[in-house]
């Protein structure tokens, strides 16, 4: 397949009179024609409800477009906790699906009428000592150890993961919890993460579905949402096949109808708290060529580095980059693309062949729209980009503005001779 940017060498000409470069840039009707096929395919689910991953793309402006489709926010901080109640979404609208919690946060979650999702069983008592009860709806997240594979391959390693609870802490952790008052149960569970294949959720839910079973049977708990998390993938590479939404969510009402609709459970929402596959593809990272080196290899620098865009740096991960105006150009020139960070690993891409690369061009980074600007951070004093909404009728619209060295210095408020650099 070919990766083709949802916007031109001439938008960014004009856009880039107004913000300079760097700047990450969101597609709202891809955004918003994703979030559409995403409820229809779980429409046969009465309760289906998705909970944005916050962390994923935590802007207040594209966060209140996914709430036109009926979104919620998963939250997993206190500051993302801060943002969703600011945007309106409280109450049921919210899951705080996190780990090693600190206290105070249960309290601030219950307080917006949020859904607590407990990560240990140990967190029992730490709600309690919280909020000062038991919320009537609370969720467990499970972990069933091992090794979580499909068959093209693909697997993950929730045996090595730090989240959730056994089979029997889970057991254990229903019967507390409804001796304790709670009514409504949910159960939670993120196996494997960017999976580029239908394969995922539906296996997924079969495990879940039957744990569902299993714990309604053996504790006479209620079952009233399956969260299937995260994890559902992007294609990051040209030659990787995208996920199917709606063969994913027929895949997954196939196994409710083979274990929970015949154990009478045909009332068990599905949730899910996908970031990635909601925002990933329809946002970019758009760079300027400003340097070009010459030495034991061939290099393009940019005025972006991996405080911008951090997963290629950290995990090596693949993100496709087109040179705007050179859609069509043979790609016969072999670069390494480089951001300025004091770190060798601040790369973009590493001996990618790319159309010759001239300095001014500007280079579309793809599929920066999830864990790319949050993940951002300030070393070497980089300071975070804009954010600019490409909206439905061509317009563009500043959705974050770009720090400031008066942001970067903020916190050197203290100091008295540091005030020129905090009031500059
Ligand atoms: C990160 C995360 C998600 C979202 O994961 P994606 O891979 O972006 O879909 C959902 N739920 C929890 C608890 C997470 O930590």
């Amino acid at each position: 397949m070919i990766k083709k940017p949802f916007t031109t060498k001439e938008k960014i000409e004009e856009i880039v009179k107004s913000y300079p470069t760097p700047f990450h840039l969101y597609d709202e009707k891809g955004i918003r024609d994703n979030a559409k096929a995403l409820k229809d395919a779980f429409s046969w689910n009465k309760g289906y409800r998705e909970y944005f991953a916050v962390k994923a793309t935590p802007n207040p402006f594209l966060i209140k477009i996914l709430q036109e489709y009926g979104c919620g926010c998963d939250c997993s901080s206190l500051t993302e906790l801060m943002l969703a109640k600011q945007i309106g979404s409280t109450g049921e609208l919210i899951m705080f699906s996190s780990n090693d919690t600190p206290l105070e946060e249960f309290k601030y979650c219950n307080d917006l009428g949020g859904i607590i999702n407990l990560d240990d069983i140990t967190h029992i008592e730490a709600v309690e000592k919280s909020v000062g009860y038991i919320p009537e709806t609370i969720s467990c997240r499970f972990n069933p150890g091992g090794v979580f594979q499909m068959s093209n391959g693909i697997m993950d390693n929730p045996g090595d993961a730090k989240y959730g609870m056994t089979e029997e802490q889970i057991v254990e952790a229903f019967k507390i919890l409804k001796s304790k008052g709670a009514k409504n149960f949910g159960i939670h569970a993120f196996l494997a993460s960017n999976t580029v294949t239908n394969e995922y959720y539906p296996k997924l839910a079969g495990i879940m579905f039957n744990l569902a079973v299993k714990l309604n049977k053996e504790t006479g708990a209620h079952i009233s949402f399956v969260n299937l998390s995260g994890g559902i993938g992007i294609p990051y590479r040209p030659d990787q096949e995208p996920n199917d939404i709606k063969v994913i969510g027929e895949g997954v009402r196939a196994e409710y109808e083979k274990i929970l609709t015949p154990a009478g459970m045909d009332d068990v929402a599905i949730f899910t708290e996908l970031g990635r596959y909601m925002m990933g593809p329809y946002g970019a990272l758009v760079t300027q060529a400003i340097h070009e080196k010459h030495t034991h290899k061939e290099y393009v620098g940019v005025d972006a580095c991996a405080a911008n865009l951090m997963r290629p740096a950290i995990y090596g991960a693949y993100h496709h980059i087109t040179v705007l105006g050179k859609e069509d150009a043979a790609c016969d020139h072999k670069y390494d693309v480089t951001g300025s960070l004091c770190e060798n690993c601040d790369k973009f891409a590493v001996d990618r062949m790319l159309p010759e690369i001239e300095k001014g061009d500007y280079l579309f980074i793809h599929d920066a729209g999830a864990h790319g600007f949050s993940m951002g951070y300030n070393y070497n004093g980089k300071l975070r980009s804009a954010e600019l909404l490409l909206q439905e009728d061509g317009s563009v619209k500043l959705i974050r503005r770009a720090e400031t060295p008066k942001d970067y210095f903020a916190t050197f408020d203290i100091f008295p001779e540091c005030s020129e650099l905090v009031e500059a």
